[in-house]
């Protein structure tokens, strides 16, 4: 079999992913499922599974703790007993979880190629040459804001200058607080998330401007940048974009006093549609807040939304876009790799150790604790 060994962008050094032997790729749903439980039972409160909401009915069963990327963050800040922390998500989750989580507590990603497409669109010397950039153009009191979904020196970056990390659920605070602490702020890297945020806060369109990190001064003219409130960096999630106002108004059609949610990493032409917008744990709750015969479609991953409609089969629940496909970075932690990981620590080993290098596990901590303080 061909070694996966994709290079993935993080704050530590690169990693690879050694090809998973033979016995866990062949064996059977049935034949993973009960070495993983049997694994999990003899290893006790040595390992805790956190697990994100997009995850895969093989592994979300397995989870101690489900949650979106911020109360993941919490949980991992909080789980003083567990040794070994296996994150069931993505790699910049895993790193948030290692920052925040003890010294002496490992983490562990299943599959090391589980990604985020959104968080590759930003990477450190992008965002170096944009702050010179900004410097070059006058603009002197600008606060970094980082996405959780991006790399742990982004967030470091963000903590030496000044800036925080934020979460889809805490966006609106963290922008709050960066508007207390200087007069634009810089989002990086997910552009629908900032405009969303900005927007429901009042700050207009014209005080928003696109960086394309591809171009000099994110392409605009250096003397406009000083008159923005918000620089928007031009990265997205492929998930979310899939969602569209055409799909609102035909489930409107069909589904006559249907609400719609969706997460704020769809476009703004799609939020403003929507009934209501806010994290998977947000969406998670609206639902569960529903009665009997309600009805919803959601604008998120595919995973989180079939298993909504599952727990709750006397409502109508689906998702926006009838074609979407998951996330396949989320995708790629199969029940083989937990299965995996969980044998080897069973055998003393530990595979797949997420590390941060201290150096930048230093700064990103101080950027995540004023996200922890402030949203
Ligand atoms: P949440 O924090 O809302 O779970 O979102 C994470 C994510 O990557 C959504 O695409
Ligand atoms: Fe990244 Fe989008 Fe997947 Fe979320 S859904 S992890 S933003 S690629």
């Amino acid at each position: 079999m061909a070694a996966l060994t994709l290079p993935i962008a993080h704050g530590g050094p690169r990693l690879y992913q050694a090809p998973l032997p033979e016995w866990y790729r062949s064996a059977t749903d049935e034949e993973l499922a009960h070495k993983i439980a049997s694994a999990r039972e003899r290893l006790g409160s040595e390992v805790v599974i956190l697990c994100h909401h997009y995850q895969q009915d093989g592994i979300f069963r397995f989870a101690d703790f489900t949650g979106d990327s911020f109360k993941l963050a919490r949980l991992s800040q909080n789980k003083p007993d567990a040794r070994y922390i296996i994150f069931c998500g993505v790699h910049f989750m895993a790193e948030t979880a290692d920052i925040l989580s003890r010294s002496d507590q490992v983490v562990i990603l299943p599959n090391l190629t589980a990604g985020c497409s959104m968080a590759d669109m930003a990477d450190i010397d992008q965002v170096e040459r944009c702050w010179q950039d900004l410097g070059d153009a006058g603009c002197e009191n600008v606060v970094p804001i980082t996405y959780v979904n991006s790399a742990a020196d982004l967030k470091a970056f963000v903590g030496r200058h000044g800036g925080a990390v934020c979460t889809s659920t805490n966006a609106p605070r963290i922008l709050e607080w960066a508007f207390r602490q200087g007069r634009q702020v810089l989002f990086f890297p997910d552009q629908h998330l900032g405009r969303n945020t900005g927007r429901a806060m009042g700050i207009g369109l014209d005080e928003m401007v696109i960086w394309d990190p591809e171009d000099d001064f994110g392409g605009n003219p250096p003397d406009l940048l000083g008159s923005k409130r918000m620089l928007l960096w031009k990265g997205h999630c492929s998930v979310h974009g899939r969602f569209t106002v055409e799909q609102i108004e035909q489930a409107r059609r069909e589904y006559p006093g249907i609400k719609i949610i969706v997460h704020p990493e769809c476009t703004m032409e799609v939020v403003d549609a929507a009934d209501a917008f806010g994290s998977t744990e947000f969406i998670l709750k609206e639902v569960g807040r529903g009665k009997p015969g309600d009805r919803f479609a959601i604008g998120t991953e595919i995973n989180m939304v079939h298993r909504l409609a599952q727990t709750h089969p006397d409502m109508t629940i689906f998702c926006l876009d009838p074609v979407v496909c998951p996330c396949s970075t989320m995708y790629r932690i199969h029940p083989g790799y937990l299965c995996w990981v969980l044998d080897n620590l069973l055998e003393g080993r530990v595979v797949n150790q997420i590390s941060v290098l201290p150096s930048i596990a230093q700064y990103a901590r101080v950027a995540l604790e004023r996200m922890l303080e402030n949203g």
